[in-house]
């Protein structure tokens, strides 16, 4: 389903008019409160509050007139501070963040990309309905959704992209287009993993799960033994019911010993089955905190990063998706404290896993992990060098947690065939490379 919404005529030099009243430039008030991301101070000539479709392909008609690097923002939460930029154009979506419940019953809720996750879940939760979206309330829906969605009940429910029903997105010739399955469905295909290379998505129609209530339980780990905590965690996970996700950080505790603080959810109000499904994951080393607690699912989504000034020191980050954590491998991920800031480590399989790799962009349905290890500019190399040794216990890239955009990164992220059905689509739908600002796709398959 497609219709046109015209580009107005650009000046040479100024926006359009169409867009003054949107376009906050460096000298007004208001523009250091959205030139920056969480993670990047940007310098951007304009960040144009998009207010529809319209202004949106006004936008990129003058980008494109005017040769200036575009970047879009939905929450500017992205870890690889891409949607700021100096000297471009920002399509900022914030306004853009209405959320609307559907249909209660069969759980279709429609979410514009401007809200932030914290706010949908906030609004779901009078309905009954959640969707599994990540851990930050702060995170925005559009960069979120166009990449995968790695929830707090991604083992029971799947990634975020695996409830998607349909998109809007506006395309780089400014028209806009509602793909799903029957509709443009190689598009919906990329989008769901690879939508930042295709257009400026504007909304999503999702199925959102029931949920009630969830058990969550908070502990801090003795992880002095890091290795050893790791893979014993690990297998607890793996065996662990569909309705537990536990999501991990290592930490560096009281008197420099190790640590490890986990969340783990599970989704589901039977308090004697959460109780047994989540014995294994408290022995897995000596918790030295613990705390459980049953609450509705948008409790679990903190917010409060805003304004954005490049807060967020920790700018520089690895990704990898990780099958099992034996033991070579949990000594690997070990060794990464000795360089990165942050170490945590996602739990997928169950759910994720029962999508055919096939069904959309995102591929990777085989893995039980998602690692990122992050530091600051200072320590990249001496990562790098700790990131190494990981390299035979990796299967995949999640995109949302790498700083890297180079050709292993694309070819993580999207493995074999994906990524040649990538570059000919993207042939097909932004033939200029528009939208090449995140994980640029190339041209031509890259040579054998
Ligand atoms: C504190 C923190 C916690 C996180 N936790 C999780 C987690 O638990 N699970 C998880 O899966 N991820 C997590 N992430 C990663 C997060 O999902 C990504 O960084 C995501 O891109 C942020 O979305 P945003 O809209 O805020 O990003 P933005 O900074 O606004 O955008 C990032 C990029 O996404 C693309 N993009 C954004 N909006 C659109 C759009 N509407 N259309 C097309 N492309 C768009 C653009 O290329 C842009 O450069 C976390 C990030 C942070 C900072």
């Amino acid at each position: 389903m497609r219709t046109t919404a015209n580009p107005s005529p650009v000046p040479d030099e100024a926006l359009p008019q169409s867009l003054a009243a949107v376009a906050i430039r460096p000298g007004d008030r208001g523009y250091d409160a959205v030139r920056h991301t969480y993670t990047r101070l940007g310098c951007p000539a304009a960040v144009i509050r998009v207010r529809d479709h319209q202004d949106i392909a006004d936008v990129l008609a003058h980008a494109r007139t005017a040769q200036l690097p575009v970047t879009v923002r939905s929450g500017g939460h992205g870890i690889s501070g891409r949607s700021t930029n100096d000297q471009g154009v920002v399509v900022d979506l914030s306004g853009l963040n209405k959320v609307s419940v559907l249909d209660a019953r069969s759980g279709l809720v429609r979410v514009e990309a401007g809200a932030r996750w914290g706010e949908v879940a906030a609004s779901l939760a009078p309905h009954g309905l959640a969707l599994s979206s990540g851990d930050t309330g702060d995170v925005g829906v559009g960069g979120l959704a166009t990449a995968g969605g790695i929830g707090l009940m991604s083992r029971l429910h799947g990634l975020t992209i695996d409830h998607m029903h349909s998109a809007e997105l506006v395309l780089a010739d400014g028209s806009v287009v509602r793909t799903d399955a029957e509709h443009d469905p190689d598009l919906f295909w990329a989008v769901r993993g690879a939508g930042a290379n295709f257009g400026v998505a504007t909304a999503f129609v999702f199925r959102a799960e029931r949920v009630p209530e969830v058990t969550v339980a908070i502990t801090v780990y003795d992880a002095q033994d890091t290795a050893v905590f790791l893979n014993r965690w690990g297998a607890a996970v793996e065996a662990a019911p569909r309705e537990v996700t536990s999501f991990l950080t290592l930490l560096t505790g009281p008197g420099g010993r190790a640590a490890a603080q986990t969340m783990t959810v599970y989704a589901g109000t039977d308090a004697a089955a959460a109780r047994a499904a989540l014995g294994p994951l408290l022995s897995a080393g000596p918790a030295l905190r613990h705390q459980v607690n049953t609450t509705p699912y948008h409790q679990l989504l903190p917010a409060g990063h805003e304004p954005h000034y490049a807060q967020q020191p920790l700018t520089i980050s690895r990704s990898g998706l990780v099958d099992h954590l034996t033991p070579p491998t949990a000594e690997a991920i070990a060794a990464l404290m000795g360089a990165a800031g942050m170490v945590q480590l996602r739990s997928v399989g169950a759910a994720v896993n029962d999508t055919p790799p096939t069904a959309m962009a995102y591929s990777h349905r085989t893995q039980n992990f998602a690692l990122m290890a992050a530091t600051v500019p200072a320590l990249r190399e001496a990562l790098d060098q700790r990131w190494e040794p990981l390299h035979p216990y990796l299967n995949g890239l999640y995109l949302s947690f790498e700083t890297r955009t180079g050709r292993l990164q694309l070819q993580d992220a999207f493995p074999g065939a994906v990524l040649d059905r990538l570059i000919t689509l993207k042939a097909q739908y932004d033939p200029e490379h528009l939208f090449d600002n995140n994980f640029a796709l190339p041209s031509v398959p890259f040579p054998a």
